[in-house]
């Protein structure tokens, strides 16, 4: 029995990097948008006439050109004085006014799918992207993509096997202790997250909550006044009203790099789907509160000089009854126990027994799957971890289980049939679905007004904010010089 072909997932398959702690070469996240053009000048034959006649002609030639070229010049130049907003024609880095160093306001919108932005009016978002840089066709999460995985690999730039939390849920092989989204223990949260960063350049931090940072780590304490517990029943005015609030400390205690999380749109998204009105109003909910956020530097004269990255961990697909794929209707080819389960879907991950060989149980999942006789069985295969498609680097981890099942869009696996009705929404599939995708906006300073750029994944990011700050990083699986090139040349 033959792997199935993995037809359903990547539009293509891309190069593979070499995962390691250091950068790589070849940048790995835009490989998914790939539309590079190669437009190369047609070579030309030089002539070899000498007359007086052809100079004449080419100086004339030469004259026109350079006329031309400073007519078109002076629209550019004029233009972009009449014009808002206007395709930046900025080069360098545009000087802070009022803040005496550069801060980065990095903000979750959980759950918040590419093209959200585009289903109600969202005038305060618009005003970001309008005058900063947008992912054109969204940011690409890792993968698994759920909420811890990445927003640790938005603040670590690594992916889950590298920065350990490879699941919302997991178990620890080793000890058998469980990994849960309440876990504070340093020991699970690998790598160095950017608050930790901050601190060890001697500049301050502060997080309105985002996964992993109540943890203890390094420098990085929690401190007090800096480090909010998460409670998801604080309104998100007063996560707004706090952060504006760091602004009005003397300049010196200005944080520079803080968090701001948002657990909307996800929460809807899961109970309706993405395509529910409920939605529609939670996104328009968000961008209100980036809105008073504007305003509210606005009012302190900073919105300027602030560096704003506007992000969420993954996006949202529509689940529903039909789409499901039971292991019992397996029970033919082989019996999976409940216990050898550690998460459903949509990340099948099986840790079978010792003394089960686990690429047996691939082989007898795969012959079933694959035989016709298993309702939606097509829409999920089964690899070992090491056998997954290297593109979504979940394997080195001991961490992830030997097995891992990947389904289709919008698939879920489950133990056995139930009469449950299941449609909602979901997410955590194979990071290669334009569902998954989120959002990602730059505004400040360092980001071009109007720049569209082509869609890149998160793990870019941290390079972005030590860049930004001017700080020495962490090695990551980010590429220094690609984030370098998403912004603006310091003067
Ligand atoms: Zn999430």
């Amino acid at each position: 029995m033959g792997t199935a072909s993995l037809s359903i997932l990547a539009p293509s398959s891309k190069p593979t990097t070499p995962v390691s702690s250091e950068e790589v070469p070849l940048n790995p996240s835009t490989s998914l948008l790939s539309s590079s053009s190669n437009s190369t000048s047609p070579s030309t034959h030089p002539h070899k006439i000498t007359s007086t006649t052809i100079l004449f002609i080419s100086l004339l030639l030469i004259t026109c050109i350079a006329l031309s070229a400073s007519i078109a010049f002076a629209f550019l130049f004029f233009s972009s004085h009449t014009h808002t907003p206007t395709p930046s024609i900025e080069t360098v880095a545009r000087p802070l006014v009022k803040l005496r160093k550069p801060v980065v306001l990095l903000i979750s919108s959980d759950g918040f799918r590419f093209g959200y932005q585009f289903k109600t009016a969202t005038p305060n978002i618009d005003r970001l992207i309008a005058n900063g840089t947008e992912a054109e066709r969204g940011l690409i999460p890792v993968f698994p993509t759920l909420t811890f995985p990445n927003h640790y690999a938005i603040v670590t730039g690594l992916y889950p096997a590298y920065h350990g939390i490879i699941n919302n849920y997991f178990l620890d092989p080793v000890t058998g202790e469980g990994f849960n989204m309440q876990s504070h223990e340093p020991h699970w949260w690998l790598g160095e997250p950017l608050w930790e960063t901050v601190v060890n350049n001697g500049l301050k931090a502060a997080t309105y909550f985002w996964p992993g940072s109540e943890v203890k780590k390094g420098p990085w304490t929690c401190p007090y006044n800096f480090c909010q517990h998460y409670n998801g029943s604080v309104p998100f005015e007063e996560r707004v009203d706090t952060v504006l609030g760091y602004f009005d400390l003397p300049s010196d205690e200005i944080p520079a790099f803080m968090t701001l999380y948002f657990e909307d749109p996800d929460h809807q998204g899961h109970k309706v789907g993405p395509d529910d009105p409920e939605i529609t109003d939670a996104v328009a909910n968000i961008d209100r509160m980036i809105g008073k956020l504007i305003q509210g530097l606005e009012k302190r004269g900073v919105f300027e000089d602030v560096t704003i990255i506007m992000v969420g961990d993954h996006g949202m697909v529509g689940t529903c009854d039909k789409k499901l794929i039971f292991l019992e209707d397996l029970v033919q080819w082989i019996d999976i126990p409940k216990d050898w389960i550690q998460s459903y879907s949509p990340l099948l991950a099986i840790r079978p027994p010792v003394g089960v060989l686990p690429s047996d149980v691939v082989s007898k999942m795969m012959e079933g799957l694959s035989s016709g006789k298993v309702q939606n069985g097509k829409n999920l295969i089964v690899y070992l971890k090491e056998d997954l498609p290297a593109r979504l680097h979940y394997s080195v981890s001991e961490r992830i289980p030997p097995i891992i099942g990947l389904v289709q869009e919008g698939f879920k696996v489950e133990q056995k049939g139930s009469k449950r009705k299941e449609c909602g929404g979901a997410h955590g599939y194979d990071n290669a679905f334009f569902s998954m995708r989120t959002i990602f906006i730059g505004h400040g300073p360092q980001f071009a007004r109007g720049r569209k750029v082509p869609s890149f994944e998160n793990v870019q990011i941290y390079n972005m904010v030590t860049s930004v700050l001017e700080i020495q990083g962490a090695s990551n699986n980010g590429t220094a010089s690609f984030a370098k090139s998403l912004l603006l040349p310091s003067l």
